[in-house]
């Protein structure tokens, strides 16, 4: 049960509306500034959501050390205390589920469907889970202490998902955090900020500034210990650069173009459901989206088939419809740069859109098919970060296995198989940070995430998601002179 009935449109506008209607700075458990910078809009409609506002460098540096100030305090908690703060708030987000879901869809464009049943859950998950490693802290890893003050910049398809994976490990280890969400979709961190003032959680524990890439860029500056970034891979390479040699930490969360393979004894009509959710899930807007499938040549001839006949069946329109599989795109940059990609690199191939009916207004952009791309094709080896599935074929095992990893990005990976044997081989020759067999997009707190080669590095999750926001105990050691 994740709380009371659910929030209309015009009772999350409200919400909005009563906070000044413009998505700003929560720092040191106080709002402010909050100026009209910038403006946030629905993508279903087009219209004004609310203001934005554009932190700048000296905004970031307050916040900053808003978490400087509170984090020695913070960090001296035992850890019981501290999860007593990280179960407060995954009650509070159950609470206040409906509001969440709501302000993420409309901010978003994603199906209400999925912000409610599936961000919002597994973002209770998360800070329940985290709650319990808060615990082990002292008892578990005994010689690690918190890094200290944590910048953390989001992007837009999950806002609150991604929110959660980057603030409940760094609390939970006695890090404070100066969080940026993306400058599409902050208006989810403005519930989640009321949510930890109502959880009582001491003021500079959680920072969030709001902004652009220029925000992030002087977050990135700043004097925290450690950034932690998920976004597109050409800015975390800048984000590399910037940080090297300055002695803080980095993880990066980067893009992919995940292979979905699937072999002829496959059980197709499951493989075509898991395809389903791997590349149409948030409108394709996912990360490890497996938006690359490469089907064995015996059977791509029924899978195409079955497949369109499947896309036909989806139902786009309004993200707040509850019966709708497919939402708008998060903007209308993006929605051109999906149109251009495709209307450029589709030439060479065979393009199926499905047959929905677009809405009248707003970002929307068909579930897409290209089959007969070359392998090296602009298509088959760039993410699109949209709906957009490109397809190849395959002839034996070793060809699949070269065929997925023939690209920069080491995300994930899904292999379809009845023969279990075959995907147990298949699957560890796969470079993917995860490799599901007979399934897609499955994730869990404890699990740590990420990727390989371009798809960045660190793992968010799990213990290694845990290690990655702390360092070993400095002590201070008397060392014995060496008898000459
Ligand atoms: P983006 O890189 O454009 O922006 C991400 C964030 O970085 C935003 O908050 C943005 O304001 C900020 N930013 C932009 N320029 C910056 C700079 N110079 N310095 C510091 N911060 C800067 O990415 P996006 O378009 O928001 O998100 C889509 C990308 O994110 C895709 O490539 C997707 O694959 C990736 N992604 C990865 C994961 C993962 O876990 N690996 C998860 C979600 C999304």
């Amino acid at each position: 049960d994740y709380g009371p009935a659910p929030e209309s449109a015009a009772e999350a506008m409200a919400w909005i509306a009563a906070r000044g209607g413009i998505a700003g700075n929560y720092v040191g458990g106080k709002w402010g500034p909050l100026r009209e910078d910038m403006v946030l809009s629905n993508p279903a409609t087009g219209e004004r959501l609310a203001g934005l506002t554009r932190s700048t460098p000296d905004e970031v540096n307050v916040a900053v050390a808003a978490a400087r100030k509170a984090q020695p305090s913070w960090a001296k908690l035992t850890g019981h205390q501290r999860a007593r703060y990280l179960y407060a708030i995954a009650r509070l987000v159950q609470k206040h589920s409906r509001l969440l879901a709501v302000i993420e869809t409309l901010d978003n464009g994603k199906p209400i469907r999925e912000s409610r049943d599936i961000d919002v859950p597994l973002v209770a998950r998360h800070f329940y889970y985290h709650a319990g490693m808060a615990q082990l802290m002292g008892s578990e890893l005994p010689d690690r202490e918190a890094l200290g003050v944590c910048g953390q910049i989001i992007p837009w398809n999950f806002p609150l998902l991604m929110l959660s994976w980057k603030i409940a490990p760094a609390i939970a280890m006695g890090n404070t955090v100066v969080l940026k969400p993306a400058e599409y979709t902050s208006l989810s961190a403005m519930v989640f900020a009321e949510i930890c003032s109502e959880a009582g959680l001491p003021p500079g524990v959680v920072n969030f500034v709001t902004g652009e890439g220029s925000t992030g860029a002087a977050l990135v500056a700043s004097e925290v210990d450690k950034i932690a970034f998920t976004g597109s891979t050409e800015v975390g390479r800048i984000i590399r650069r910037a940080t090297a040699g300055s002695g803080k930490s980095l993880t990066l969360e980067l893009g992919g173009k995940s292979p979905y393979i699937v072999f002829d004894d496959a059980d197709i009509d499951s493989a075509i459901e898991g395809l389903v959710d791997a590349i149409w899930f948030n409108q394709g807007q996912v990360c490890c989206a497996g938006s690359r499938l490469i089907v064995q040549e015996s059977i791509a001839d029924r899978f195409h088939t079955k497949l369109k006949a499947r896309m036909a069946t989806l139902r786009m329109g309004d993200p707040l419809d509850k019966s709708i599989d497919i939402g708008a795109i998060v903007d209308p940059v993006q929605l051109e740069t999906i149109t251009r990609m495709v209307a450029e690199g589709g030439k060479d191939g065979e393009v199926y859109h499905a047959p929905c009916k677009l809405p009248d207004q707003g970002s929307y952009y068909p579930p897409t098919l290209i089959t007969g791309l070359d392998p090296a094709a602009r298509l088959m080896q760039e993410e699109i970060f949209g709906p957009v599935l490109v397809s190849t074929t395959f002839r034996t095992p070793a060809e699949a296995v070269e065929l997925a990893n023939n690209t920069r990005y080491g995300l994930a990976a899904s292999v379809w198989s009845e023969n279990i044997n075959l995907a147990l081989d298949v699957a560890p020759k796969l470079a993917a940070g995860v490799v599901w067999v007979n399934g897609t997009n499955m994730f869990d707190a404890a699990a740590g995430f990420g990727g390989v080669r371009e798809s960045g590095f660190g793992r968010e999750g799990g213990w290694e998601g845990l290690l990655a926001y702390t360092r070993p105990v400095r002590k201070a050691r008397a060392l014995k002179p060496i008898a000459p």
